[in-house]
């Protein structure tokens, strides 16, 4: 139908005949001329249609604005001083001779061909039509961009592409299953893969030795910011490679295609253990970009005659913590007021500071609420260990670990961006030596990563102090976004027990739910580990999007729902019939 796409007519084509396809993205009338800007995947291209062509130019007044057309006609130089600089195809345009109606088009629900502020819902329920505009078509041509790379990449060093299973068994990453009944097997349910963990870990046990899956994953989370119920993973295996080899490979990767997509030299990746991260960013996905850093003081708090910093301070599981920042002095009571909500979000119940008006001063050259609470030699003491100067304000974090951690790492980066602090443009690292678990109020444990993750000590150290163990994972961080995390796997029948026994799963609930895998332990399984990045987060933080939502054809919303297939959907009684499902009324209508 076509002979060139739109976006490709330049000024070495003048005379050619061409046949364009495509949308009308504006058309204008000017004294008896019709122009017509057409739309492709490739970009515009100008059409112009005198009267003298008639026939053509009674349909070229027909068209409206989204039409599908199919024209002919001759590439020609624009006349002095009409060339469009800011267009690609700005030098030509095309002398239309046949214009052919292929498709008509309603008014479309919002303009494409400039910036409008339509709400997302509406974007998401014309999502075909949302994607026509041009900046939606760049993002997935880079997404596209991205994953040919990475399968190039991969391939190249010996992955093998395997496909793992939709239809399964719960994996457990933390999240709820979304289930699919059975029809075949009345009563009984598949779960979608929260990640294609196990299948991985199988491939290897097969012998695959290294593999590869661009692998959508299914979450049924409650409902964070910017987290989809289906997302895709780049999910990596390989067996016998040590943690630092597979690090090796996957920052290869990554780095790799930052510099052949961007050209960006992300440079160095300093490696960080979690309590590092911890102790100095108050995060496990520490944003480097932000030179802030929290101070430990607890042993300085002990004694003062101020409670909510020494009982903090006395508390084997409290942290009380300073954070610096240049500059902050300048911050408003209001400004002040409002961090201090800010950090609330985190559960932190007050926001104390201090105010280095002059340091030269001593005591004096300080401004704040708390200090008439603290001795003069500990306030001393305080500004020496911050290396505090005049003009910076100091925050303080006191209470629970968790909430010190959170309140203050959360607050770091607000502080970063909102001051202008940030003093680089990708600031990549590690994290490496994770706790294997994480205590839950009840004082149960749970896995910090998943319960596959294989630790770092024996079987008997592990069986004595649960608690204190590291794993032997790792997570690739970037801008304090987590892109990817992975681990060595346990490949011991022993040791996997042994953490299933630690997180309180019997002997018989691990048969039910694991049994394949245990099976498969004892069959020659060879060491393995691998790690899996979030796509979705990648090409977002490449293409500085705002949203995964914004990198993704055709996203749910926020309640995860697809508002343009109207899904999820009822369905009819046979069909419920057939899956021997009958649905309850919602608890509201029941309570009514
Ligand atoms: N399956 C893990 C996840 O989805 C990644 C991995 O350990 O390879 O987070």
């Amino acid at each position: 139908m076509r002979s060139h796409y739109c976006g490709e007519l330049n000024e070495t084509m003048i005379d050619q005949e061409v046949e364009l396809c495509g949308w009308v993205h504006r058309r204008r009338d000017h004294g008896g001329v019709i122009f017509l800007d057409m739309r492709d995947r490739e970009g515009i291209a100008q059409v112009v249609f005198d009267p003298d062509v008639e026939q053509s130019f009674a349909e070229a007044e027909k068209v409206r604005g989204e039409y599908v057309l199919r024209i002919k006609g001759r590439v020609r130089a624009r006349p002095e001083g009409t060339v469009n600089k800011e267009m690609a195809t700005g030098a030509v345009e095309v002398l239309g001779k046949e214009l052919v109606i292929l498709n008509r088009s309603e008014t479309p629900p919002f303009q494409i061909d400039e910036y409008s502020h339509v709400g997302e819902e509406v974007r998401l329920k014309y999502r075909y039509v949302d994607l026509r505009r041009p900046e939606m078509l760049t993002k997935l041509r880079f997404r596209s961009k991205v994953t040919s790379n990475i399968r190039n990449f991969l391939d190249e060093e010996g992955f093998l592409d395997i496909e793992t299973p939709i239809l399964t068994r719960a994996t457990p990453e933390g999240a709820r299953d979304y289930l699919v009944p059975s029809r075949t097997h009345s009563g009984q349910f598949f779960a979608l893969p929260q990640s294609p963990q196990l299948f991985k870990q199988l491939l290897m046990v097969a012998g695959m030795d290294r593999y590869y899956q661009i692998a959508k994953c299914f979450r049924d989370e409650d409902l964070r910011a910017d987290r989809q119920p289906e997302f895709t993973q780049i999910d990596i295996e390989t067996s016998f490679l040590e943690e630092k080899d597979i690090m090796d490979i996957t920052q290869r990767m990554v780095t790799n295609l930052f510099k052949e997509l961007l050209n960006i030299d992300l440079g160095e990746m300093p490696h960080l253990s979690y309590a590092e991260a911890m102790q100095r960013f108050g995060s496990d996905r520490p944003d480097l970009r932000i030179p802030l850093e929290l101070e430990d003081i607890k042993d300085l708090m002990q004694s003062v005659d101020f409670k909510v910093f020494s009982g903090p301070a006395k508390d084997p599981k409290g942290r009380v913590a300073a954070l610096r920042v240049p500059g902050g002095g300048k911050l408003s009571r209001k400004e002040i007021d409002e961090y201090t909500k800010f950090v609330g979000i985190y559960g932190a119940k007050g926001l104390a500071w201090i105010k280095v008006n002059d340091i030269g001063q001593g005591i004096e050259g300080l401004q704040s609420p708390i200090i008439k609470f603290m001795p003069e030699d500990v306030v001393n003491q305080l500004m020496q260990r911050l290396a505090a100067e005049s003009g910076d304000i100091i925050f303080f974090g006191a209470d629970k670990e968790k909430v010190v951690n959170e309140a203050l790492g959360a607050l770091r980066v607000k502080l970063g961006e909102d001051l202008a602090l940030i003093e680089r443009e990708w600031a990549p690292c590690w994290v490496v030596d994770f706790p294997m678990f994480e205590e839950l109020e009840d004082g149960s444990l749970t896995p910090l990563h998943h319960p596959f993750t294989a630790p770092s000590c024996s079987v008997e150290e592990l069986k004595k102090n649960p608690a204190a163990a590291l794993s032997r994972a790792y997570d690739m961080v970037l801008n304090g976004t987590e892109l990817g995390g992975g681990s060595i796997r346990i490949h011991d029948q022993a040791m996997q027990e042994t953490v299933f026994r630690v997180l309180g799963i019997g002997e018989e609930e691990a048969k039910e739910k694991f049994g394949f895998l245990l099976d498969a332990l004892q069959f020659g399984c060879p060491p393995h580990g691998g790690l899996a990045f979030g796509l979705d987060r990648l090409v977002m933080l490449m293409t500085g999007a705002k949203s995964i939502r914004e990198v993704i054809a055709f996203p749910k919303t926020q309640s995860a729902a697809c508002v343009m297939t109207d899904a999820p959907g009822e369905v009819g009684d046979e069909q419920l019939r057939e899956l021997s499902i009958r649905v309850r009324k919602p608890i509201a209508e029941i309570s009514d």
